[in-house]
């Protein structure tokens, strides 16, 4: 065995407790302020949001190590205050406790410019827009300077030779180009939350970035502004969302989540396009990433990370954002409310269908939400204003005169041949399915209470998904709509409509189920017998009924009427399966989907069925109308558009 002596301990001689000099305590909280350029970048432009300017030009010598300035049309700095502002905890944007609990500005702790200030080499050109100030001043921070200067209002600051006097951390820096990366990060995070401020951004001499101005804030404008930072690919993938407006009864006290989450397919391998913001002000937050990616649960499978940028806003006396030296985290007086709100925003955006939102955008006509901070007067609290154009579509209406509604009348079964009480094989076979209505030019003769969107009712030109034409190898629908072919995994859009279905009726409580004319009856293994023994009650509510005829033998009595082409044992079987897992009197929430998933997968059309069109169009009018039919239950996308040009593309036509 190997025996190491400790290093022994070299005594240190003691030494006095004393203050530190001024220049060190700046230089200690530079250590945590200024990372790297980016954070001097980061720190500037919010000093020019704190004095309302509307455009903000940023130049940068090297990757913002040689030289970062900032050059705002804000208020500016009066000449009496100027020395000040350069102080350790000097600041006009709070006064008193009070002030800071219910702060609304970017900055508030008075130390970005002392600290940049005792790492790098600092002027500072600022003209206040007042009569009796004709010219502007120019500050040397390292003398003290100041002399006249000419300058239209506002503020330029400089800041050159970062880290000059600590060599030791300019050591961390990375490339060039590497830093200058992260400044450009850094200002795209600002403008995102400030649509109405323009942003250019000048590398040794060329101009990298511009974002002109778009209007005063609002869906609009971020929808602008998003396009124009992330690309136009971005908002084309997205969809906006404005909450409580979603689910008015749902809200928290003066909490609000609005912005853009982006359709699964966009989703990306990593999470850098994941932009959070609490009240303007970009963070990263655990609550808040974590209630987006719960959103997407149900839709996006694997390791891909979603793409969003969301805003929350509250009363800032409900969230602290003084947890952190660089105000990138904070901390909500109620994490679970925030949890919720963004948690329901993103699902209730996603679960649109886009074949049906295609007719009729989710958020045609946004209001105008986001009202930047006035100049230093604090956070803007503003009420909502109503809007129009939002939808909630009303899948419990397809299942036959809402949830549970199947379970009256004669059972409806999927996709004909039906074990129905009468015997007859009916072939409409999906509960809600449209066609009937418009082949007969009349209501519905069954009267399902098909409330819009009903694109049955639509001409079949108009309807987003098509019109059935043909069945490929048993596995796709071929559908013709207006833009060109479409192709529907049909399996994989069954079986979501089949999951949303029973997930709809689990919600109300009320899965219809169907008795078995025979039961089916299986040989079990003690545990299935004595987890169907224990989960009576659960199995019920799942709409289903399995009895002990034997300690080794049971006997499916019924099943979900959704469900009841399957095969009953193999649903039996695999639900006693899933139960098995969890400890029933507490099917949560997430063993809930998975069960339901099990169970929808039995039920769902299997591959090389043959369908008929009028199956085939019953199926695209479901998934027109059920939320999340755009995804199957793993996340992959059910159906594709191929446009017109697509196919022309294909054989070179118009070339
Ligand atoms: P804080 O932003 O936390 O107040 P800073 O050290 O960043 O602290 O800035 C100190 C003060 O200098 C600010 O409170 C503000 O009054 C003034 N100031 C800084 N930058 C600007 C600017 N670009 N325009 C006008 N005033 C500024
Ligand atoms: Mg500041």
């Amino acid at each position: 065995m190997l025996v190491t002596t400790p290093p022994s301990i070299p005594q240190r001689p003691r030494r006095p407790i004393r203050e530190l000099p001024d220049e060190l305590i700046s230089q200690i909280a530079a250590g945590e302020v200024v990372e790297r350029p980016a954070s001097v970048v980061r720190e500037l432009v919010d000093n020019a949001l704190d004095a309302g300017a509307t455009q903000i030009t940023l130049r940068l010598q090297a990757g913002g190590v040689r030289l970062i300035s900032v050059e705002d049309n804000g208020g500016g700095i009066v000449r009496g205050e100027l020395p000040n502002a350069l102080k350790r905890h000097a600041t006009s944007k709070i006064a008193s406790l009070s002030d800071l609990e219910s702060v609304g500005t970017m900055g508030f702790r008075g130390e970005a410019l002392a600290a940049i200030c005792s790492i790098a080499e600092v002027s500072l050109l600022t003209r206040v827009d007042t009569a009796d100030e004709p010219h502007g001043w120019l500050l040397d921070a390292r003398s003290g300077e100041l002399q006249a200067a000419a300058r239209a209002p506002g503020t330029t600051v400089e800041v050159r030779e970062l880290f000059f006097a600590t060599p030791a951390r300019r050591k961390f820096l990375k490339t060039d180009a590497t830093e200058l990366a992260h400044c450009i990060e850094a200002v795209r995070r600002h403008a995102l939350a400030r649509p109405d401020v323009g942003f250019a951004i000048w590398h040794d001499g060329k101009l990298v970035a511009q974002w002109r101005a778009v209007g005063r804030g609002g869906m609009e404008a971020l929808r602008q502004r998003l396009a124009d930072v992330l690309g136009e690919d971005f908002v084309q993938q997205a969809v906006a969302l404005d909450w409580p407006l979603d689910a008015p009864d749902a809200a928290g006290p003066g909490l609000r989540v609005w912005g853009f989450a982006g359709l699964p397919d966009a989703a990306r391998s990593r999470a850098d396009w994941q932009f959070a913001y609490v009240n303007g002000r970009y963070v990263r937050d655990k609550t808040i990433t974590h209630a987006a990616r719960s959103a997407y649960e149900d839709v996006l499978h694997g390791h891909r990370q979603p793409v969003y940028a969301l805003f929350v806003s509250l009363d800032p006396a409900r969230v602290d954002v003084n947890v952190h030296p660089t105000k990138i985290e904070v901390r909500f007086r109620d994490g679970r409310e925030v949890h919720q709100g963004v948690r329901r925003a993103v699902e209730a955006a996603l679960a649109v269908p886009r074949s049906g939102a295609s007719a009729e955008p989710v958020n045609p006509q946004p209001a105008a939400v986001w009202a930047p901070p006035a100049r230093q007067e604090g956070f803007v609290f503003r009420p909502r204003e109503p809007e129009v154009g939002h939808r909630v579509s009303d899948v419990g209406a397809l299942w036959g005169g809402g949830p549970g509604g199947a379970s009256t009348g004669s059972a409806r079964t999927e996709f004909g041949s039906a074990r129905t009480e009468s015997g007859s094989d009916r072939a409409d076979v999906f509960p809600g399915s449209i066609p009937s209505s418009v082949r007969a030019g009349t209501d519905s003769v069954r009267a399902e209470p098909v409330k819009a969107p009903a694109n049955g009712a639509l001409p079949p030109g108009d309807w987003p998904l098509g019109r059935a034409v043909a069945q490929l190898q048993g596995v796709y629908i071929l559908a013709e709509n207006n833009q060109g072919l479409v192709v529907v995994d049909m399996h994989a859009a069954h079986e979501r409509i089949v999951y949303e279905r029973l997930k709809q009726q689990l919600d109300h409580q009320q899965v219809a189920s169907q008795p078995l004319l025979i039961p089916a009856t299986f040989a079990a293994t003690p545990d299935e017998v004595a987890t169907a023994e224990d989960c009576t009650a659960v199995l019920q509510a799942l709409g289903m009924e399995i009895t002990t005829l034997s300690p080794r033998t049971l006997a499916v009595r019924a099943v979900p009427t959704t469900l009841a082409q399957g095969d009953p044992v193999e649903l039996a079987r695999s639900v006693l399966a899933e139960l098995g897992l969890h400890d029933a009197s507490t099917v949560v929430q997430r063993a809930r989907n998975e069960l339901l998933a099990t169970m929808a997968c039995h039920g769902a059309v299997r591959a090389n069925r043959r369908l008929t069109l009028d199956e085939m169009n019953a199926l695209l009018r479901q998934m027109e109308v059920t939320e999340r039919s755009d995804q199957c239950n793993h996340g992959r996308p059910t159906w594709r558009q191929l446009g017109m040009k697509e196919l022309d593309a294909l054989f070179l036509r118009g070339r």
